[in-house]
Order: C-alpha cells, then structure tokens, then sequence
C-alpha cells in the first residue's frame, strides 16, 4: 500500500461524518504499536511526528523513513504526516522523504504573516504531491504558550482558507496540549459554525485531554482529524512501569517495551472505533 494523502483520508471522514485519529511517534514502538492497533479493527490512521519529536532524535530522516516503511508495509491507507512544523527546510525535507501530510503552524504569527506563510507552504507541498493543514486561535499548553480562552473565529477562519488554500485546519475550540486528565470541555457549538463556515476538514488538537463521549460529541460537530500524543505515552507508560516494578532484575528493553507497545495498540483499536461511529 501506498503512504496516502492526509486529504484524501479526510475527505472520506468529512463524506461519513466520522473522524480518523492521528496518533504520535516518539519511538518505533509507538509507530509499531499505532499501526498494529489499525489493523485490528482494521481502520485508516494518521501517524505523526512532531517537529519536538524530530528535536529528540537529531532529525527527522531514521525515524521518518522507518515510520514511512511501516506504513507502506500495510495493507491500510496510512498517513505519515510532520506536525507542528514551523521550520520550512524540514518542512522541505519532510516531502523529499516521501510524506504526504504536513502541518504547518504559524499559529503564533501575526495574521498577515501567518497568511502568507502559509500560503506559500500550501504550494509548496501541493507541488510535491502532499495535503498541508495549518492552525488558527493557538491550541495553548505548549512550550509554556498556553492561552487559556483563546478560540478560533469561523468567519477568520473560512478567510484565512480561502486565502491560503490549505486543505485542513485545527482550530482552537477549548482542548490543550498534553493535557494528563482528560476533564476538557470541547465548544460544540463553535466546532459547528466552523464546519457552517469552512469548507475543509477540521482538526481538533489537544485530544488526550478530552474524554471519550466529548470526543464523539466534536465528532458529530464537525471534527475529522483527532490528535492524540499524551495519551498513549500514558498506557506505554503504565504499562512500562508495571513490567519494571514486578521484576527489579528486568534489562531486556523488548520484555517491557513490548508490553508497552501492545498497550498502544489496544488503546489506538479503541480510540478508532470511538470515531468511527460517533453515535
Ligand atoms: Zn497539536
């Protein structure tokens, strides 16, 4: 199988009114994990490197390339999609490896400068074959940005569309980065007047912090890209922790990070199926 559009897949959740979720790769396990848990219900996914993931490894070329061959190597529609980058020659990099989503986030830029940023990365991924979703209204809570109430207007946001051609957009609708519980409440009614407004899939960040019936509900609303990094660092985690505390003597990674990794996908098997059928 080929490693699909980030477009494509979306354009089927926006056609259903579904949402598939995209889960972040910090090891291979995690990439391993994500991609075993959509075969078992047998359902797309979005799988994400962050560009503070990209950091922790010294680049983006080993792990980029690994994660693109486990996509290929499935039978499923794959995404391999750079997120929250703001550095263009990674950007650039990125789409030379072969990805064929990017997120570009110049969230923090001024209007006109985050405009025409984004515009000309727009092209330059769609010359390059791949789908490119930006930001409006930051979604707070990272690197000490957090911007508590800050909310995405619809009527900037089908502008900014229009304007820079971008093929999703997250907005800021109440949810936060790396948020530990999951006690965020999601604006559903402005997650709908964004989908009245803007005619692109809409991408809700920050998910780990939102529970499962609030997921749906911003299914229902209008969402069709679920970003999911904490959440599962906190099953490989645990899960991690359990092998470790039951054995002190344990050294063989694969005897915990194993675990680990079949955690990732029992916990991405559900979080899919939850998605797709929002109820
Ligand atoms: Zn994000």
């Amino acid at each position: 199988m080929t490693v699909a559009r980030g477009v494509d897949l979306l354009s089927v959740a926006q056609h259903l009114g579904t949402a598939y979720g995209a889960f972040n790769v910090i090891q291979l396990e995690h990439a391993e994990g994500i991609i075993a848990g959509a075969e078992a219900i047998e359902l797309p996914v979005i799988i994400q490197i962050s560009q503070n993931a990209v950091q922790y490894h010294g680049g983006l070329a080993a792990i980029g390339t690994a994660t693109l061959i486990m996509a290929r190597n499935s039978e499923l529609p794959i995404v391999v999609h750079l997120d929250h980058a703001d550095d263009v020659d990674l950007i650039e990099e990125a789409l030379d490896l072969g990805f064929k989503s990017v997120m570009y986030d110049g969230s923090r830029l001024p209007w006109e400068e985050n405009l025409a940023r984004t515009a000309a990365i727009a092209k330059l991924c769609h010359n390059a074959g791949a789908s490119v979703e930006a930001e409006l209204g930051e979604v707070g809570g990272k690197d000490g940005a957090h911007a508590p109430g800050v909310r995405t207007d619809p009527g900037q946001a089908a502008e900014f569309v229009a304007e820079t051609l971008v093929d999703s957009l997250a907005v800021a609708v109440g949810t936060s980065h790396a948020m530990a519980d999951r006690s965020a409440v999601v604006d559903l009614e402005l997650i709908a007047a964004l989908e009245a407004a803007v005619p692109v899939p809409l991408v809700l960040h920050g998910s780990s912090g939102v529970d499962d019936a609030g997921l749906q509900a911003a299914v229902r609303a209008g969402i069709r890209k679920v970003n999911i990094g904490t959440r599962l660092n906190q099953v490989l985690t645990e899960a991690v922790r359990e092998q470790l505390a039951a054995d002190p003597t344990l050294s063989d990674p694969r005897k915990y990070l194993g675990p680990g990794r079949a955690a990732i996908a029992v916990e991405v098997a559900r979080l899919l199926g939850l998605l797709a059928k929002p109820g």
